[in-house]
């Protein structure tokens, strides 16, 4: 079991067996790996966890207004602007976009979920369409228009304000 047993038991939870949290690196922090294949389409997975009314750094948006806490498992997946997992929070479901292999981290888009991030971030996935600076899908897009617009000036200022260095 990956989740606590208050969370009740359906088969459709996340088993040890099939995943595990573990160390990436120091950019990335902790993500989830699966332990067993899983083919293109696939329900992987259904998540749970408490419901909130505020974004912490573990939660998915499941309404404008209301967040799924979950340490333990989805509040783990890391980013990729290319993601082979996708996220239903209606319906609580992980399933794979591509067949993924034993050993692969799980990895979600996460303005897929989020209006709002609770922290935006510089993206390093190397996908091709890697949108550089990650935001939820309702927050402004500054950095990619700095770079589309090959303002560099503009790009570094824009960081330095979003960051809150100076
Ligand atoms: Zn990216």
């Amino acid at each position: 079991m990956i989740y606590p047993k208050e969370f009740g038991i359906n088969p459709l939870y996340p088993q040890a067996v099939d995943f595990e949290r573990i160390y990436k690196d120091t950019l990335s922090g902790s993500g989830i790996i699966t332990k067993r294949y899983f083919a293109q389409g696939d329900l992987m997975a259904m998540v749970a966890g408490e419901e909130v009314s505020e974004i912490l750094q573990h939660t998915l948006q499941i309404a404008p207004d209301r967040h799924l806490y979950d340490p333990y498992f989805s509040g783990y997946f890391l980013h990729s602007c290319s993601p082979n997992i996708s996220l239903d929070m209606a319906r609580r479901t992980v399933t794979a976009l591509c067949d993924i292999e034993p050993g692969s981290f799980l990895y979600m888009d996460y303005a897929e979920t989020e209006d709002v991030l609770f922290k935006q971030f510089p993206c390093s996935c190397g996908s091709s369409s890697c949108r550089l600076w990650i935001t939820g899908r309702k927050e402004g897009d500054s950095v990619a228009h700095a770079v589309a617009q090959g303002d560099s000036t503009g790009l570094v200022a824009t960081v330095s304000r979003l960051t809150g260095e100076s």
